[in-house]
């Protein structure tokens, strides 16, 4: 079996997160994704979502994967209407070391709570 379809990677930090062998301050979770604060925020609102299985970026995200996608983004929605981000928020991802992937276990970033510039650096 390919290491992509494996559940957890022994290695990452992400998956020992969402076995809470690394502590995390979690906003939401259910079966299949956890949502936790970013340890070095960048904005008033920083928290990070994030599919349980390990599936290394969006590089490696597949069709049969949508309805994993659909419930990262409702779960990323409920966090930004409890935070009270009505004005606006980011969500982004990045994918490989060149766009500044630095924890190679898929996760979106969503930030709120300033003004945001654009393009990301
Ligand atoms: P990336 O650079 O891969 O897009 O995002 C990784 C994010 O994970 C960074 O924003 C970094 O601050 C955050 N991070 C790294 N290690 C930890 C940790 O142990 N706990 C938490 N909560 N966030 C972390
Ligand atoms: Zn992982």
């Amino acid at each position: 079996m390919a290491e992509t379809t494996l559940d957890r990677d022994p290695n990452c930090l992400f998956c020992k997160v969402v076995a809470g062998e690394i502590p995390s301050n979690v906003v939401r979770e259910d079966e299949a994704l956890i949502v936790f604060r970013d340890i070095n925020p960048r904005a008033p609102t920083h928290v990070l979502a994030v599919p349980r299985r390990h599936i290394p970026s969006a590089h490696e995200l597949t069709d049969a994967d949508g309805p994993l996608l659909a419930t990262l983004f409702t779960a990323m929605r409920a966090v930004a209407d409890e935070a009270g981000l009505g004005r606006g928020y980011r969500i982004v991802t990045n994918v490989g070391a060149a766009a500044g992937q630095s924890v190679d276990h898929l996760h979106f970033h969503l930030l709120g709570g300033r003004q945001m510039s654009w393009p990301p650096g």
